[in-house]
């Protein structure tokens, strides 16, 4: 089988010409992405904003640059991220309202990204489509919408460790573009079909201090708590898993958090991720999606954490392709490298096993999404000679209106 190419641009820079932006410029340009946008097309940026406390997520000027190098190609672009399945004192990103409000105190306005936010599964979390795929546990998964809808995606991916892998193009794909109930179907319930898991007998029902919350929290009007504990009316209920983190986080901690929120391993919980990549991307006509992946600010835990732990290895750089599988093994390779070179794999047995990002690239592999094989292509930002905004601003000044520059003193 041949190998796919993935394109990267190192961390390191030396000048204006140099910087992150002018690489994801060029990066954008290397790898073809913006043979996946025709004139007129309304493309999905798919971009994590970070929970609020966290300042390790990816920087907005990076993104700005993606979406400037869109609508220079012709297309419409626009922000989209979807909500999160927790809900409780810590979390910011559990309504829409919450996400946006998260987005502009993280940096990620209109202003500052030049094209609309659009938060894709709605205000609930509860707007999706479903979408049937013959995956390895999956047979169906609930994409949202504004992505199931759009005509292009370019994943724009901050990469770092999660709870399981190395998170890069598939994990954005597979669990950041499903609604609430696609995520707890991918997390949290290792049957084929996403239900609520009840469990009454360690409920204690009314007496329960937070019963009146849990029960007002739902949007649907789907749970009843009784005397007897809660009571779901699975017709109504839309698996915005609100009551499950009401539960979870504010009652007393781990016991409750059982009630309905069963543990879920990575044997599981990895092929899923690859089941629902595979469900989202067969919304797209396969020219249409594009990756970045950014090996910056490369933590612990994922921009999902409510603060920041210190950087694990240096920055590496950033990877651009068009094969989200072959973009995840580069990854995974240069991120294990890095930690074997700097020791820092070892040093600690609290990182996931490289196998399970591994398995990881190898269902999805299997699924067709792409091919564990690749080249890398290195790429030297003085190959495209990028002359700096401000710079070719002050020069078209100079040429057009010399007086100004002697008005500036330059
Ligand atoms: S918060 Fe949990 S334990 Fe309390 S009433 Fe609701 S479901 Fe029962
Ligand atoms: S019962 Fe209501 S709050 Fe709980 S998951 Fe279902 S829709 Fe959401």
């Amino acid at each position: 089988m041949s190998q796919a190419r993935v394109y990267f641009a190192d961390a390191r820079s030396e000048g204006a010409n140099d910087s992150l932006v002018e690489k994801t410029k060029l990066l954008f340009d290397a790898a073809g992405l913006q043979d996946c946008i025709k004139k007129g097309d309304k493309v999905a940026l798919r971009v994590h904003f970070g929970e609020s406390g966290n300042t390790r997520y990816l920087r907005p000027a990076l993104v700005r640059a993606v979406a400037d190098k869109v609508k220079e190609v012709g297309g419409e672009p626009f922000i989209a991220e979807t909500l999160t399945i927790h809900a409780g004192p810590w979390a910011s990103r559990t309504t829409a309202d919450d996400l946006l409000r998260t987005a502009a105190k993280n940096g990620f306005t209109v202003g500052t990204l030049g094209c609309p936010i659009v938060p894709s599964d709605g205000w609930f979390g509860t707007d999706d489509v479903r979408v049937s795929v013959k995956g390895h546990i999956l047979s169906e998964a609930y994409v949202a919408k504004a992505f199931a809808m759009c005509d292009a995606m370019i994943v724009i991916g901050h990469v770092t460790f999660s709870a399981a892998v190395v998170t890069c193009a598939l994990k954005k794909v597979g669990v950041g573009c499903l609604s609430k109930r696609g995520k707890y179907l991918v997390h949290f319930e290792s049957n084929k079909y996403p239900h609520v898991s009840v469990r009454p007998e360690e409920c204690s029902g009314k007496k329960c201090q937070w019963s009146s919350l849990c029960q007002a929290i739902c949007p649907h009007d789907a749970l009843r708590i009784t005397d007897r504990g809660p009571v779901v009316d699975r017709d109504l209920c839309r698996i915005c898993a609100l009551c499950i983190w009401v539960c979870a986080c504010c009652a007393k901690p781990l016991g409750l958090r059982a009630l309905y929120h069963p543990r879920e391993e990575p044997e599981f919980l990895v092929p899923k991720i690859a089941d629902a990549a595979s469900a989202v991307l067969s919304t797209f006509r396969r020219e249409k999606v594009g990756f970045l992946g950014y090996m910056l600010d490369i933590t612990r835990n994922c921009d999902c954490f409510p603060s920041s732990q210190v950087r694990v290895i240096d920055d590496l750089g950033i990877l651009a392709g068009r094969d989200p599988v072959a973009v995840d093994a580069a990854a995974i390779d240069q991120i294990y490298g890095k930690m074997k070179e700097q020791r820092v794999y070892g040093a600690t047995t609290d990182f996931p096993p490289k196998s399970f990002s591994h398995l990881l690239v190898q269902k999805a592999a299997e699924l067709g999404l792409g091919r564990r094989e690749y080249v890398l292509v290195r790429v030297q930002s003085h190959d495209r000679r990028a002359i700096p905004s401000t710079f070719s601003y002050v020069k078209r000044m100079y040429d057009e209106k010399p007086h100004i520059i002697e008005e500036v003193g330059l």
